[in-house]
């Protein structure tokens, strides 16, 4: 199945750790491994990146990247909310999770909706919630940013990669999915077309 993009931007797929610097507005990068540190499987000072990470303004609405069900609607995902060591460098943010075909998909770093149910069915497309500022210092990089992550499972917590460990086994990379959807993504100025268009005509968009 192919996703939609989950954030109504343009998009460019790029291994450039500065691409943002030079990105127009309304656009942002699909980051690539290894180069890119938002990218999946990246190497941190801490532990290996889990999903990818769509820079973006906070506040940007979060989509649906397939229908699913949700499975967690407000899961503590950063700071002191998710882990009492977290606040010197993150932000309180949260995760939806939502089971589709590909897998569960985690919307990290964002402010879930509040009509959010858990077993809520949602079509493909269909907002959960605003991405949120999770980094607390300005270190000269996106400080908001959509945290994107894919699973085979769900054990009821976020598991870490750690440095110089094999992948924990419910991780899956969100990347080819994010390269399949943007070379179907319509243009950013065609983003309010074609919702009109899905409601009209649902197929289009949720087979
Ligand atoms: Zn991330």
């Amino acid at each position: 199945m192919v996703w939609i993009p989950p954030l109504h931007m343009n998009y460019v797929a790029s291994a450039d750790s500065l691409s943002f610097q030079t990105m127009p507005q309304g656009w942002t990068a699909v980051p690539l491994w290894p180069e890119h540190p938002g990218g999946f499987a990246a190497r941190r000072k801490h532990d290996v990146h889990c999903g990818v990470d769509l820079y973006c303004t906070e506040g940007t609405p979060v989509y649906t990247v397939e229908r699913g069900i949700v499975i967690d609607p407000r899961l503590p995902f950063t700071g002191g909310i998710a882990n009492p060591d977290w606040t010197d460098f993150w932000e309180d943010t949260y995760a939806v999770l939502v089971q589709g075909k590909s897998g569960i998909v985690i919307y990290g770093e964002i402010n879930p909706l509040a009509s959010l149910k858990k077993g809520m069915r949602l079509k493909t497309g269909q907002q959960v919630g605003n991405v949120l500022r999770v980094l607390k210092q300005d270190k000269g990089r996106p400080r908001s940013m959509l945290h994107l992550e894919l699973h085979k499972h769900w054990a009821g917590d976020d598991p870490v990669w750690e440095l110089d460990e094999p992948k924990p086994p419910s991780v899956m990379d969100p990347t080819p999915h994010m390269l399949e959807a943007i070379r179907f993504a319509p243009k950013r100025d065609m983003w309010t077309d074609l919702r009109a268009l899905s409601r009209k005509h649902k197929p289009t968009l949720d087979p």
